[in-house]
């Protein structure tokens, strides 16, 4: 019910994908569930609702077509498969929309971005006019040139930022687990789901933290500070399964669970 409620109300909402979602069990981009997603944001839209779309993926994308980079380690040969793959990614988001009369538009971020208040204006300024306009901005991070010290580093905490930068209402998280466990739920099936989260520094400590997924980056940690970061704002953040059949539905209508934490 809890969910609902939030759906319902919010105006404003921030979307972030995992590369988990985004990747299907191949590796290869998910394109059955980007057109999915794309038809329930267009219905969103309908209703009056504004969306910001934060998109992980590039390097996803980029293995599709230069899979011999694969097995390359090299940093630049890893900004280098993202600088192809962000080219990919935003065709594959483009395309699930144009049928539905939305146009998409890509803003690439660092840190600095954040660190310096007249990037920061401009960016606001971009981002509201581009929603103004009934565009749907797409974000990520500009790996390109992200080197160690302006790397924001995981799209969780880049969600929590750019909901914060635009005011949003809602943050939702979609990965490849149904919510928050009290221990990681693909190593250990007994893991109990945490409904509801007031407290996110109790829960740091109630809570065990397993691995990262091969594509994803962050793991749960990332999703609770970037959780945290949000609520500090006053925004509630939901950890969700992006991978149940016609999630946003299911979720603002009160069919499917996951994770609320509160502001
Ligand atoms: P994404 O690519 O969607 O951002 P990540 O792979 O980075 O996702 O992080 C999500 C993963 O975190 C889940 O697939 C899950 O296996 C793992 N995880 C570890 N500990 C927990 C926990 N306590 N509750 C839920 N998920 C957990």
């Amino acid at each position: 019910m809890v969910i609902q409620d939030l759906f319902t109300a919010a105006r404003k909402i921030v979307f972030k994908f995992g590369s988990s979602t985004l990747a299907g069990e191949d590796g290869t981009m998910n394109t059955v569930f980007l057109n999915e997603f794309a038809g329930q944001t267009a219905d969103f839209i309908k209703q009056g609702k504004r969306v910001v779309i934060v998109s992980s993926g590039a390097q996803v994308a980029g293995l599709s077509i230069m899979d011999k980079w694969a097995r390359k380690k090299d940093i630049h040969y890893r900004q280098a498969l993202c600088a192809v793959g962000q080219v990919q990614l935003m065709e594959a988001w483009r395309k699930v929309f144009e049928p539905h009369g939305c146009h998409i538009a890509q803003i690439l971020l660092t840190q600095d971005d954040f660190n310096d208040p007249i990037r920061t204006l401009n960016m606001r300024n971009t981002l509201f006019t581009l929603i103004d306009e009934g565009i749907i901005p797409i974000i990520n991070e500009n790996d390109t040139v992200s080197v160690e010290e302006i790397k924001i580093g995981d799209n969780d905490t880049l969600a929590a930022q750019s909901a914060i930068l635009w005011s949003a209402d809602l943050l939702v998280l979609f990965s490849d687990i149904d919510g928050l466990y009290s221990k990681n739920p693909k190593e250990f099936p007994d893991a109990q789901p945490i409904e509801e989260v007031r407290d996110i520094d109790q829960v740091r400590k109630d809570i065990s933290m397993g691995a990262v997924s091969d594509f994803g980056t962050g793991g749960i940690a990332t999703k609770l500070d970037a959780a945290q970061r949000a609520s500090s704002y006053g925004i509630p953040t939901i950890l969700a399964h992006g991978g149940r059949p016609r999630c946003l539905e299911a979720l603002s209508a009160g069919r499917q669970k996951g994770t609320v934490f509160f502001s």
